[in-house]
């Protein structure tokens, strides 16, 4: 679910961020384009943006699944110059105003790397990678979505901050089956890091295996450069599809997939053949929860036999907003403690809830929230009795809720409330983002 836009970052918060915002106004009224991205990237990437957004004359980062507001009004002529300054550092063709436009670059900033201990921070270049869409809107002028990743990291599996039952769930569910075949999938909206911690699981086994399977990865595009792994683009300009990518693939001997995403129809059969000549394949699918992945893979022509036959399990999964540990205030609660007492959460009476703090602090740059909390609901799906009953053709929702529910498992929302007894997240942005 896509947020209404919000304008919550305090600019008075960081005299930093102010110079930054003042150098962008300053460079546009120049008229100094290039120095103005510049200026961007570096506001951006100074504070955690995942996203520039430039739309309807504005132009928007998300940090922490925030929108924040950056710019409003930029003039129209401008406003395409920022634009086409941005795709042009992507090398390709001239923007094409009829149809959507993709490309990536790499953006390179020299930055002051963390202190340690007795060592100070050094002077460093990081290279940011970025995905841009440029595409017409109604309005007929055009709107740019770039997206920010650091190539090389990718955070080993235990510092994702995931609670350690689900990590032993991972663990025993996938990565200590690496040398069977099946297939994993991971589920959620867009933005929730599926593909980051599909890749930490398979940093994790290939870790396992000491180096002695081979991985390939097939994405769309590659958008951060594993060190040890084959990756592959897909060119959907070009009409390829990750189901032509896969089955050029497997013709090349390797041991574990992972596809970007499972979309179509084609790519779904691909996956699941794939698992039954003996390859463990890893995905990521656009489905409410674990339990509507089953309706999703019946959608896209996958068999209840087959699901059955090859599903080792599935992972929905969701982002929430880390309260600052530094700021968060407590409030009186009993409202929301309340309202999750309804929803079957008893005995919350003596919990102390916090929520983000009006205004901020330094350290949260006036946001009130700092990083991000992963929660997940995950799903074995190699338990006997499930795959009985998935096997049977026509198998009810209501059926597979039941056996979820004799198997305890735990549901996003569960999740979410864990979290909240932990003062890490607000009750108010649990309801918001996780269903129940
Ligand atoms: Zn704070």
């Amino acid at each position: 679910m896509e947020r209404e836009r919000e304008k919550v970052w305090k600019r008075e918060a960081s005299l930093e961020m102010e110079i930054s915002l003042r150098r962008i106004k300053k460079s546009l009224e120049a008229g100094n384009i290039s120095l103005c991205i510049k200026e961007i990237m570096t506001l951006a990437v100074a504070n955690r943006a995942t996203d520039i957004h430039l739309e309807a004359h504005r132009m928007f980062m998300r940090v922490d699944t925030v929108m924040c507001l950056i710019l409003d009004d930029i003039q129209d002529g401008v406003f395409i110059s920022i634009i086409r300054g941005f795709y042009a550092l992507t090398k390709g063709q001239q923007i094409n105003q009829r149809k959507t436009n993709r490309g990536s670059f790499v953006h390179e900033i020299l930055a002051v790397s963390k202190p340690g201990k007795n060592v100070l921070g050094k002077l460093q270049t990081y290279e940011i990678a970025c995905r841009i869409t440029v595409m017409p809107t109604a309005t007929g002028i055009m709107a740019a979505y770039i997206r920010l990743r650091d190539p090389h990291h990718i955070p080993p599996l235990d510092k994702l901050g995931l609670l350690s039952e689900d990590l032993e769930m991972i663990q025993r569910i996938v990565i200590q089956r690496y040398r069977s075949t099946g297939v994993f999938l991971v589920t959620g909206p867009t933005n929730s890091g599926k593909s980051t911690l599909l890749l930490s699981i398979l940093e994790e086994i290939y870790k396992k295996a000491e180096g002695k399977i081979s991985v390939a990865t097939i994405e769309d595009p590659v958008e951060i450069k594993m060190k040890n792994f084959a990756q592959f683009s897909i060119n959907p300009g070009a009409g390829m599809t990750f189901g032509d990518a896969v089955r050029d693939v497997l013709t090349c001997d390797k041991d574990l997939l992972f596809v970007g995403e499972i979309r179509d129809p084609d790519t779904a059969q691909v996956v699941f053949r794939a698992s039954s000549t003996g390859h463990l394949t890893v995905s990521t699918l656009h489905a409410k929860d674990t339990l509507h992945t089953f309706e999703r893979l019946r959608e896209l022509g996958i068999l209840p036999s087959e699901m059955s036959g090859h599903l080792l399990g599935i992972v929905s999964q969701r982002l929430l907003r880390r309260l600052c540990p530094r700021c968060k205030e407590s409030y009186d609660a009993t409202e929301d403690i309340k309202k999750l007492n309804k929803m079957g959460y008893p005995g919350l009476e003596d919990l102390q809830l916090f929520r983000p703090k009006e205004g901020g602090c330094e350290y949260c740059k006036g946001r009130g929230i700092r990083g991000m909390v992963i929660i997940l609901e995950i799903l074995d799906t190699t338990e006997m009795e499930f795959r009985l009953a998935l096997s049977k053709e026509g198998v009810s929702m209501s059926r597979l809720l039941e056996f979820s529910n004799e198997q305890k498992m735990r549901t996003l929302f569960d999740a979410a409330v864990k979290r909240i007894k932990k003062g890490e997240i607000s009750v108010e942005d649990a309801l918001a983002t996780v269903h129940r």
